[in-house]
């Protein structure tokens, strides 16, 4: 295991080292609910492989990278989120990440203010 990946919380939730409340996983993503939701439904989208974050996303990863896309849609519907949804990725410091593993937050089921 790559010394990035010996502290990642996201990679032992992955191994099952960590608990998470899954709500979806498969071959390439696992999604669980976030530990501090910051609405009524909040989930983590989450590739299997360690990837730091978008900036270390290369074209080898193209096929992740629709997978992570094509599943939004569904797993917001599978959360009852009829009505739409927001999704943010942070990437680094300045924008606001904080566990170095690529994810993807789903968010909805209130109505979000305007960004
Ligand atoms: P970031 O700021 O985009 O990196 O978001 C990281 C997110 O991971 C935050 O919303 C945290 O609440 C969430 N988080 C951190 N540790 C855990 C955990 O163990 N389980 C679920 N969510 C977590």
């Amino acid at each position: 295991m790559a010394i990035d990946q010996i502290d990642c919380v996201f990679c032992k939730i992955i191994e099952g080292e960590l608990p998470a409340k899954l709500v979806h996983e498969d071959d390439q993503v696992i999604a669980f609910k976030d530990i501090h939701p910051k609405a009524e439904v909040h989930l983590l989208l989450v590739p299997r492989t360690h990837i730091a974050s978008l900036e270390q996303l290369e074209i080898k990863h193209e096929r992740l990278v629709s997978h992570l896309l094509l599943l939004l849609p569904d797993l917001a519907h599978q959360q009852g989120l009829q009505d739409g949804f927001r999704t943010i990725i942070n990437t680094g410091r300045g924008g606001g990440q904080e566990v170095d593993h690529l994810h993807i937050h789903l968010l909805g089921g209130s109505q979000l203010p305007g960004f």
